[in-house]
């Protein structure tokens, strides 16, 4: 082989090698997801259990009750992901406030196609949506009011953020779950839940340790699953409980990872 020849060889090897080495990445990415969300949904609930997954970046998380799904802040999800929710189907999706690593209206939008799960969404959100979805399956709510999709209660109350936020609560079968976003402290006695998702910190500029503690000392729930924030500023907030509220359980959640949690009601 000339030396020419081999040059344009080797740079087409160079080439491919370069091509090959990104999709790698993005393929065993996809697979751990995949086989998270396939583990998600393969563990099987008793009444009064609840299965949750944490799968970020901030304060995704999806949860099982009997038999509803709920997504709360979905941001971008890939492929392969939205074609098992979609396989699934998911009943409610939530969305706190419109920053990208809580809401992806693409995701929203493919989530619907696949099995019209309601919408509910803070309702500074709206325009981002009311075209695509029907009116029927959007819940914009206002706080105090109660709304209910197919059996899943819902109420919401405005959180304190970089621009608006709102703070959901789901009732199903008597269970209550909370969801903080990446608000700031607000009082929360009125969402007395049985679990609670709140945020301990980075990177929202309005999230820290003790402020998920105000929270929780607020809705007193028998589980309390910090989120949006980094492990030191996690572990500060369960410190702040075991001393100040020691019958409340903290479960520092693992990204991907499946949990399943008995309520006492
Ligand atoms: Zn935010």
């Amino acid at each position: 082989m000339k030396q020419n020849q081999f040059s344009v060889l080797l740079s087409f090897l160079v080439f491919v090698v370069i091509l090959w080495i990104p999709s790698v990445g993005i393929t065993g990415k996809e697979q751990t997801e995949c086989h998270s969300f396939k583990n998600f949904f393969s563990m099987t609930l008793k009444a009064n259990e609840v299965g949750f997954m944490f799968f970020g970046p901030c304060s995704s998380v999806i949860v099982r009750i009997a038999d509803k799904t709920i997504l709360f802040d979905p941001s971008c999800l890939c492929k392969s992901v939205l074609e098992i929710l979609n396989k699934e189907g998911i009943d409610l999706i939530i969305c706190t406030h419109s920053h990208w690593e809580h809401f992806s209206k693409q995701t929203v939008l493919e989530l619907f196609k696949g099995s019209q799960p309601h919408i509910a969404i803070d309702p500074n959100m709206v325009l981002e949506l009311k075209k695509d979805i029907p009116r029927e399956k959007l819940i914009t709510p206002a706080p105090g009011r109660i709304y209910n999709a197919e059996n899943i209660v819902i109420d919401a109350l405005e959180g304190m953020h970089i621009g608006s936020e709102m703070l959901f609560r789901i009732t199903i079968n008597g269970i209550k779950i909370f969801h903080g976003g990446d608000s700031a402290y607000v009082p929360l006695q009125t969402m007395v839940s049985n679990l609670a998702f709140v945020p301990t910190g980075n990177p929202s500029p309005t999230c820290n340790p003790e402020y998920a503690y105000q929270m929780i000392h607020d809705m007193k729930p028998q589980i309390a699953v910090p989120m949006n924030g980094n492990d030191i500023q996690h572990v500060t907030f369960m410190k702040l409980i075991e001393k100040n509220l020691p019958g409340v359980k903290v479960i520092i959640p693992e990204r991907y990872t499946s949990q399943k949690v008995l309520i006492q009601k």
